[in-house]
């Protein structure tokens, strides 16, 4: 299409997970975004807000359909159980794919900023594929929380797995890279550092983080760390050539040992040696245990990649599917 006279279709795809405390305060947000884009003459007025209900437990998937038969610009879908950030993420984006010409993925607890995604549209319409929405400041958070999260970064480009700085799923994809994204096979997923890889112009907006609007955080200090092992495990295979690496230099100290000891032996005080003996048995036990873990990790990965199982399984829409294609 011509991205300079033809409106293109928007679709603001959002994961929600337990999310009937802040749905109502950020769908209309949402809404009101896309009337300003449609105003703006930016956007086409097919433009959708997508909601995808990630299997939650409270009244979420009620008030999504609540809200669609309400409003046509509201759409629905929800999967047959919870699959976590990243896989609702892909079920909205696949399913908007063939129905949209951009979509923006978003949060669904507004603490992105959502006037942003005016600047998104029209760095598409410069000529960008792939917009990131990229946290000027976190000064909202809370200092764990942004330490944590910086040192996720760091850890994580450290270890081979790049990613955009303080980018986190906010981020606009046209539906050429969405084509492109589908034939990413992957059940380890991790979008961030997949949406690099798969190319395209890209450019990145800047924009304030803010506090959620309502109900809680769904990543703990325990989930962050979960994620970046996958984003690290997913992306990279540096872990492994440390880990090789170690074993060099931990074979290296051993030779030092064994040098020593029959040095103490010929000079007659081996008896000596019991403490240091149990000290680097412990050592070399704990190193093993460490590097056969990040290997176990890696065959944990390949065993998943290798049945191929289904990411996610739409067991409801609120609309009856028509491609556009
Ligand atoms: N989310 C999801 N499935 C999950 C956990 C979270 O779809 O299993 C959604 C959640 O509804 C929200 C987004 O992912 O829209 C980000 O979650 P959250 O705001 O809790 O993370 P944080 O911003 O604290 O990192
Ligand atoms: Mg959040």
């Amino acid at each position: 299409m011509d991205r300079k006279n033809d409106k293109p279709i928007l679709y603001i795809v959002v994961p929600c997970y337990n999310e009937e405390k802040v749905l109502p305060i950020t769908v209309p947000l949402f809404k009101k975004q896309i009337f300003e884009m449609i105003d703006l003459g930016i956007i086409s007025s097919d433009s959708k807000l997508l909601l995808v209900n990630d299997g939650s437990k409270d009244g979420t998937w009620d008030l999504i359909s609540k809200y669609s038969n309400a409003d046509s610009y509201i759409q629905g879908i929800s999967l047959s159980r919870n699959r976590g950030h990243q896989n609702a993420l892909l079920a909205g984006l696949m399913e908007a794919k063939s129905l949209c010409d951009i979509s923006i993925s978003i949060d669904a607890d507004g603490q992105d900023d959502i006037s942003t995604m005016t600047e998104m549209v029209k760095a598409y319409l410069d000529g960008a594929d792939v917009v990131y929405g990229v946290r000027s400041s976190r000064k909202k958070d809370s200092f764990f929380k942004r330490f944590t999260a910086e040192s996720f970064y760091k850890f994580l480009s450290a270890m081979g797995a790049d990613v955009v700085y303080n980018h986190a799923d906010y981020r606009l994809l046209s539906s050429r890279v969405l084509k492109e994204l589908a034939s990413y096979k992957e059940v380890n997923l991790f979008l961030r550092g997949l949406i690099p890889l798969v190319g395209f112009k890209s450019t990145c907006v800047y924009y304030e983080r803010h506090e959620r609007m309502g109900g809680e955080s769904h990543y703990p200090f325990s989930k962050m760390l979960a994620l970046a092992i996958e984003g690290i495990t997913s992306l990279s295979t540096k872990p492994l050539k440390y880990v090789l690496r170690l074993g060099f230099f931990v074979s290296f100290l051993s030779f030092l040992g064994i040098i020593w000891a029959i040095i103490s032996f010929l000079l007659g005080n081996s008896i000596d040696g019991w403490a240091s003996t149990i000290c680097v048995v412990c050592f070399i036990g704990g190193i093993q245990l460490v590097c056969l873990g990040v290997i176990g990790e890696y065959i944990g990965k390949t065993y998943l990649e290798v049945k191929a199982r289904p990411r996610f399984i739409i067991s409801d829409r609120t609309y009856v599917i028509s491609d556009k294609d």
